[in-house]
Formats: structure tokens, C-alpha cells, sequence
């Protein structure tokens, strides 16, 4: 109660805000007056993108695994007509279909530019469409990214993977395509680190895996990003340090480890990289969404599955990012965020649902943990002519349209102030997201 009424004093002192009533269960008439006038100053906003993978169709390190064949929902589709006005917006692209000779016109339009833009190509796209700095997810950084514009997280998923995954690979034809990827990224690290077999102690791995981060900071990343939904459950037990040496001692020269004895191996490294993240200052990014593919196992990736982790104050430091939101539980995950190191990126969710069923979401999280929200494009070269640039595009306008329809509703119904709307979009788009690198972005 005096929580209550010190809020309610501080509500009534705040300069320059008008009075507002009690909020109102039905928005106005007036909320399509509202949203036009909203909309023109929410795209003045300039955003941090929080969750994109930028880079050419044909550059293999836009992500650290690959997609398998496999349905694709509605509006992910190449005949998505929405992908035809990305491509006028962004290139003047002169036809009103997609068909193969017309596609042509754009991917030469790409390749000239690609050729006269050079590092430029990729900022030219965030300048038009007003993103200040961006996240490239990508498994390395690509020499053709401006690294004033775009900022690095890497993968950390292979460190769970060292040993004969002779068995893991054969669960599904998806990890038959991810696993083998992970193997790949293991031995890049390794590489990088000049190692050239698995060390031979638990504990010297483990020191390669930290230098590895430590590396990777130095050359400028900004967190690190796991996509373990994807490759075994998101749960995860609470092992020994001696019970994964021994597994590690087991199997590091060979041999293939029971489920069992891996996934407690994986649980160990998994809560290492999760310390190892906060000690470093190194934000830990989560998938916490359904993912691609036909075998991606929707109640073994759930978001609450993670929820011990978040939970957990031993990892108190570490500062989680929930990629997707949890979609689609997204209007329950956005309770996580009540963990004051755990927020909630909305990327793929704009790209997912339409924006008047995004809005609906939006609002939910706009009206829950407003500060703890961070918005993402979760743009990806999907092919030679639906590139990054056009989900770029696709994102970043769904995401003003839903949130300026949100706040118009909010307004309308006498939930906030429209100076306080603006606030919120604000901090969406941009501040949340860059508070939680203390000055590495902006
Ligand atoms: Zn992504």
C-alpha cells in the first residue's frame, strides 16, 4: 500500500505529463488518429537491432548451422508478396512478381551494388531503414561489415559437442545437418586457439573454452549465443565438476558416450559457458523460440525449460537475452523478465505473425516489462534474391507498425501518457537493448 501511493505521488509530480483517468477497457475511436500521428515520429527512432544475421547468400558464416528442408510457416514463404515491396522500397525494383526472369533483374541490381558499395553495401541498408547499430549473429564476422555499424555475438553451442557424435547425428535428418556444423565450429576454435586435438584434461579444455571467449571478446564481440533448442532439450541438470571430467576423460580420445553421459557432460560445459558469460561481461543470448525444420521439438525447446537457469542466483551476474521472445509462449515467457538480468527479444516474432496479431503481443509485454524488452530483425539470406536485406526490411517495418498500433491502443485507453508512449518505444527499439553493454554500442 505505500508502494502504491509513493507511485501514485510520483505519478502526479511527473513534469510536463498530462492527467490521466483511470484506464478504460476499450480503446477509442480515436486510435487510428492516433496511430497516424505516432507512426511518423516512431520511425524517426533510431534503432539498435538487437538479433540479425547480416551477410551475402552465399557467405557460409551467416550462421554457425545451416537450415534443413523443411516446411516453412505462411509468411516466411518466397511468395510472401510483402518480400516484393522489401525489394521496391530497397533496390527500385521495377516488377510486381517474383518470377524467375524478374528475380534475375534483382539479383544482378545486388551484385552491382555489392561490387560499387563494397563495405558500405550492408550500412547503406541499415541507413535506409533508419538502424543506427546492429548485432551480426554470425559464426565469424564478415570483412565486408562496417564494425562501426555491426557488432558481433558468436555461437558458443559447439563446446558441447567435442566428442564421436556418431549417435547424436543419427536422432533425426536435421541433427544429421546440424551436428556435423557444430563439429566444424568446434575445430575453427580450435584452430584459432592453435589446438590441434581435444586436450587431454577436463580442465584444459575448459581453459580453451575460456580463452576462446576471451578471444573472441578482444576481437570485439559483444555476447555470446546459444541455439541448443535446436540439437537436445533445454533441460538442464545440475552436475558435478567431477562427473563430467570423468565423462570427459572417457571419451576425449574416442569412443561414443550413452545419451546419458553426454547430455550430463553438455549440462556441466553449458553452466560453465553461462558463468563464464557473466564473468567476462559477455551477455548470454538464448533461441527461445520454435525453430525451422520439421524435427525441432517444441515442448523439449520451451522457454520455461530454461527457467532453472534464469532462475538460478549463482547466475545472477550474468545477463541472459531470450532471442524470439519464447515465441510462441510468448505472452507467458514475458514473466522472466521479472528476473532483473533476464530480458526478452522479440526478434522473428515481427517476422512469424503478421503485425495486427504481433501488435496483440507487443502490448502484453509493453504492459508488463516495458524496460525489459529489446527489439531484433532476426534478418537472414534466405536465398540469392530474398536476402538479408529484404527480411531486414520486413522487420523493421512490421516492428514500428505493431508497436505504434500497441501504444495507440494504450494511449487511447488511457493507459499511459503519449509522451510516455514515445518513451516506451524508445526504449524497445533502442535504450534497453544498449544499457546492457555499458557503452560498447549505441
Ligand atoms: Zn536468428
Amino acid at each position: 500500500m505505500r508502494t502504491l501511493l509513493v507511485s501514485l505521488i510520483s505519478c502526479v509530480l511527473l513534469p510536463g505529463e498530462a492527467a490521466i483517468g483511470q484506464s478504460r477497457p476499450l480503446a477509442g475511436p480515436d486510435v487510428r488518429q492516433i496511430y497516424d500521428r505516432l507512426l511518423p515520429q516512431i520511425e524517426q527512432i533510431p534503432i539498435f537491432d538487437h538479433h540479425a544475421h547480416p551477410g551475402f547468400y552465399d557467405d557460409t558464416d551467416v550462421d554457425a548451422m545451416a537450415a534443413p528442408p523443411g516446411s516453412s510457416a505462411f509468411r516466411e514463404r518466397n511468395d510472401n508478396p510483402e518480400l516484393i515491396a522489401a525489394s521496391k522500397a530497397l533496390f527500385g525494383y521495377p516488377y510486381d512478381d517474383l518470377s524467375a526472369e524478374h528475380t534475375k533483374w534483382l539479383v544482378e541490381k545486388k551484385a552491382e551494388l555489392r561490387k560499387s558499395r563494397g563495405v558500405g553495401y550492408f550500412s547503406d541498408i541499415l541507413d535506409k531503414l533508419n538502424i543506427e547499430q546492429g548485432v551480426a549473429n554470425r559464426a565469424m564476422m564478415a570483412d565486408y561489415l562496417d564494425p562501426k555499424r555491426f557488432v558481433w555475438v558468436f555461437f558458443s553451442d559447439s563446446f558441447l559437442w567435442p566428442f564421436d557424435n556418431t549417435k547424436e547425428r543419427a536422432r533425426n535428418p536435421d541433427e544429421e545437418v546440424y551436428i556435423p556444423l557444430q563439429e566444424k565450429m568446434l575445430h575453427r576454435w580450435m584452430k584459432q586457439e592453435g589446438i590441434a586435438k581435444l586436450p587431454p584434461t577436463f580442465s584444459a579444455y575448459l581453459s580453451f573454452v575460456t580463452r576462446t571467449l576471451e578471444d573472441n571478446q578482444k576481437k570485439g564481440a559483444i555476447g555470446e549465443k546459444f541455439e541448443v533448442a535446436y540439437f537436445r532439450p533445454a533441460t538442464f541438470s545440475d552436475p558435478s565438476r567431477e562427473q563430467a571430467a570423468t565423462i570427459y576423460k572417457k571419451y576425449a580420445a574416442g569412443g561414443v558416450p550413452t545419451e546419458q553421459e553426454y547430455r550430463t557432460f553438455q549440462d556441466y560445459v553449458f553452466r560453465y559457458l553461462v558463468r563464464e558469460g557473466g564473468r567476462l561481461q559477455l551477455p548470454v543470448h538464448i533461441h527461445s523460440a520454435v525453430g525451422i525444420g520439421d524435427y525441432f521439438n517444441i515442448s523439449q525447446g520451451n522457454i520455461f525449460n530454461f527457467e532453472n537457469i534464469l532462475r538460478d542466483p549463482r547466475y545472477s551476474t550474468t545477463t541472459f537475452v531470450m532471442l524470439h521472445g519464447g515465441y510462441p509462449y510468448e505472452r507467458q515467457a514475458i514473466w522472466l523478465a521479472a528476473a532483473k538480468n533476464v530480458y526478452m527479444d522479440s526478434s522473428f516474432m515481427e517476422l512469424a505473425m503478421y503485425p495486427a496479431e504481433f501488435k496483440e503481443s507487443l502490448k502484453i509485454w509493453l504492459e508488463t516489462f516495458p524496460d525489459k524488452i529489446t527489439f531484433g530483425s532476426d534478418c537472414f539470406p534466405y536465398n540469392a534474391a530474398l536476402g538479408a536485406e529484404e527480411s531486414y526490411w520486413l522487420g523493421v517495418h512490421s516492428a514500428r507498425a505493431a508497436l505504434t498500433a500497441a501504444l495507440a491502443e494504450m494511449i487511447s485507453a488511457d493507459e499511459v501518457s503519449e509522451g510516455r508512449a514515445l518513451e516506451l518505444a524508445r526504449a524497445y527499439l533502442h535504450d534497453n537493448a544498449v544499457a546492457i553493454y555499458h557503452g560498447k554500442v549505441h
